[in-house]
Formats: C-alpha cells, structure tokens, sequence
C-alpha cells in the first residue's frame, strides 16, 4: 500500500521533473520527451474575459438553510450547492469565505487537473481576482485551451459564474534572476518565444500590472530522480528536486512578499512522504517536501514579523492529476486511500481548494506555520486494515462512511 502511494505521488512529480530535465537539457524518457514536444514557445501572457464576480464561499453549512438527506450524505458537494442556493436568495451564509477585493497569484497551474486550477476555482468562487503563474514549456498548450473553451466546463464556479483569469505569466520557478539562466535554456526553442519568466521578473510583472496581491499560491513540485530510491539518487538529482520544489516556494515568497499586502496568506502543496516512509517517492523528493514544512514553519515566523503574512501548507492526499494519469499509477493510490484511510472517499481537487480558500481568507487569521491534512485521514493511519495481515486484529468498520453534515 505505501508503495502505491509512493508511486502515485511518484507518477504525479514524474512528467514535471522529466520535462524540466529535458528543458534542462539533461536526460528525460521518451514519454516526457514526447510530451514535451506538443509544448511551443510562448510570448505573451493571456487574459480572458472580464466576468461576473462571484459572491462568497460559506465555511459551513451550519448556518445556512437545512441539507437533504442526500445532501447529508455527501456534504462536501453540498458545499458547492448550499453555496449556489444561498446567494440565490440573496441571504447572508453568516460565516462566509469572503475574498472580495483580494488578488491571489498561483503558481503551478497548466491544465484543469491538478490542485491549482480547484485553488484558483476556490479562490475565484470566494470573490478574488486571480493571476496564474504558468511553466514556460507548458504556457502554449495551456493557453490554446483556455482560448479553446477547452476548460469551460470545468472553470464553472457553484454559483453558476465562471473562473475568470484575469491574467497568465510564464513562469519558471527553478530561476531566480535573468542572471541564473543557463545557455541552454536561453537557446531552448521551448523558452525561444518567452520572457520575463524568473521569479525576481515576474514578481516585478505583477507590481507593475497590479501593484499588489494579497495570496501567494505555490502548487509545483518536480524531481528528475523522483523514480530512484534515495540511495541511487544523483547529488544532482537530489538537489533538483529541492530547488524545483522547495526554494521555489522560498523564492517566490522571496520575491512576492514585498508586493504582500499586509495581512496577506502565502501556501504550498506538500505530501505525507515529508514525515513517512513512502518506498517509491525517491530522487529526494521526500526530503524535499519535509524541507518544505520545515521552511513553512521558519517562514510563517520570518514573514510574519517582516510583513504580517501567514505561510501554511496543505498535505494532500492522491489526485489523479493529468501527471499522474500519464503514468499510469493514480488508480493504485486512490484505491489504497479509499480501502485504508478513515474517510473512505476519493479525495477531490476541490477539497484542497475549498481549504485553501479558508486558508487564504481572515476567517484563518491565526493560522501559520501549520501543515494542514487535506487526505480522508490517510496521515493519521498507522495500519492498512486492508493488510492480509492484520484481517482479524481490524475492527474498523468496513462499510462506506458517513460523514455527519
Ligand atoms: P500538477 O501537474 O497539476 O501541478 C504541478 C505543476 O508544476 C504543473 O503545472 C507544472 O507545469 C508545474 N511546474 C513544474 N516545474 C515547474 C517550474 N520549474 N516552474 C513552474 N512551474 C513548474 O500536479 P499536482 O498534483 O496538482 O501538483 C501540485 C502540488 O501538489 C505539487 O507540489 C505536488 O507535489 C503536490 N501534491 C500532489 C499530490 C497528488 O496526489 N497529485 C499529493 C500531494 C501533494
């Protein structure tokens, strides 16, 4: 079971690493390589249409008019329609995630699969205008689907409204200054068309743009090595992974945080391999996401006297994100989350990004420094009841759980 978590969040950081590898110019699979090639040069960054803005997102449904029986059953998709029927009536939710006035950057986003497109739906549903930060081999594609309509379906807020995205910048996270950018990466046809897409660049893109922001969303992660036990893991490999996804994050804040506003929440995306063996998650990745709670904590204390901002991240459990679905390991960690976690439900996108938004709203105004579970429960096991093993030492209750509202 741990191995097919492993290789879930493996296949997840997979396609990324290979493809940054590649752009890196050392070496990548055939399947990255492949991938890689229906990215194209990108120049400028995207704006889509101006939209109706969304009002706000409730926290709980307490408040709020009394649930089904069904809805009961399946609170977190009732968040979705208690939120639509509220602002239907025009009554106040009482407890609302209100994120009007707010502007939120995220980092990470290229398609509608992964935990930052469900935080930019979230935010967005809260009120706030959202920027992306996009990876430079991926801004092409990314962006011919949003023109497309590609993702129309999915940019559909519980309001009725539409994610808006005020704004797409090329991003790479693993450079901080024009100056770090190597030869080969200046001379690659993949970052030939683009610009302005260091971390220090962007940050100055986006005062320039807008002044300000008041969210700072880190949802990347890549590990060339990710595949290697730890043991065979390269120096260069190893420190790959940290810098790709770990001091991007320190980087980021880095940068953003001077253009903060005071008050402001900062976020990231880690995973449990940070504190628990997970055969599989190799080439440093593991070290890297327990680098990133760490950082969490000392950055929560740094940024939070410099500037008044809260940093806290949010432990995910499985998705089946377009990366992992190309690897084909997904299917594996799902079915271990579900067989063995205390929620057995398939964790959704929107589940880290409805926390996000709480997060990232005064509704969380004491929390920082904090690594939030967002995974059924899967962290606090410290036994696969589904093991041959341990069949007769489980009591667990085996049939599918109910969630009280
Ligand atoms: P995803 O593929 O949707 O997101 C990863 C993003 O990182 C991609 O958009 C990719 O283009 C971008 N990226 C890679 N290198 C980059 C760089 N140098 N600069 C800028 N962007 C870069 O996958 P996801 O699963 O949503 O991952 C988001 C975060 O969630 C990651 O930190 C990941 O480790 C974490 N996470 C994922 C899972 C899971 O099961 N999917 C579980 C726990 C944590």
């Amino acid at each position: 079971m741990a191995a097919s978590l492993l290789s879930m969040q493996a296949a997840v950081t997979r396609t990324a690493v290979s493809a940054t590898q590649t752009a890196a110019g050392a070496t990548s699979s055939s399947a990255s390589k492949v991938r890689l090639t229906a990215f194209s040069p990108v120049t400028s960054n995207f704006h889509l249409r101006t939209s109706m803005l969304p009002d706000t997102l409730p926290l709980r449904t307490t408040n709020v008019r009394p649930l089904s029986k069904k809805a009961a059953e399946e609170p977190r998709r009732n968040a979705g329609k208690v939120f639509a029927s509220v602002n239907g009536t025009g009554s106040s939710p009482g407890l609302p995630i209100d994120l009007r006035g707010k502007r939120a950057f995220i980092a990470g986003v290229a398609d509608d699969q992964g935990f930052g497109w469900a935080i930019a739906k979230a935010l967005s549903a809260a009120g706030a205008e959202i920027l992306l930060g996009t990876w430079v081999p991926a801004l092409n594609i990314f962006e011919t689907s949003l023109r497309r309509g590609k993702f129309d379906e999915s940019r559909v807020l519980p309001n009725g409204g539409m994610l808006e995205i005020a704004k797409v910048y090329a991003l790479d996270a693993v450079f901080d200054t024009p100056e770090d950018v190597p030869e080969d990466i200046k001379n690659n046809k993949r970052y030939a068309g683009a610009s302005n897409w260091t971390v220090q660049e962007v940050a100055e893109a986006v005062k320039a743009d807008y002044g300000s922001i008041d969210i700072l969303v880190h949802s990347l992660a890549n590990g060339p090595e990710v595949t290697k036990p730890l043991l065979e893991t390269s120096r260069k490999g190893y420190l790959a992974a940290i810098s790709a996804s770990t001091y991007s994050y320190v980087s980021l804040l880095k940068y953003f945080a001077p253009i903060l506003n005071h008050g402001g929440a900062s976020l990231s995306l880690t995973y449990l391999a940070s504190e628990r063996i997970i055969p599989g998650y190799g080439g440093g990745m593991s070290s890297a996401k327990a680098a990133l709670e760490s950082d969490t904590r000392v950055l929560a204390f740094e940024a939070g006297r410099k500037h008044g901002i809260r940093v806290n991240t949010i432990s995910a459990g499985p998705l089946r994100s377009r990366a992992a679905k190309a690897i084909g390991f997904i299917d594996d960690m799902i079915n271990y989350s579900t067989a063995n976690a205390p929620l057995q439900q398939e964790l959704k996108a929107d589940d880290v990004g409805n926390t996000a938004a709480f997060l990232c709203s005064p509704l969380a105004s004491a929390i920082t420094g904090t690594v939030i579970y967002v995974d059924n429960g899967l962290h606090a096991m410290g036994l696969a009841v589904d093991s041959p093993c341990v069949a007769k030492a489980t009591s667990a209750p085996s049939e599918k759980s109910s969630i009280p509202a």
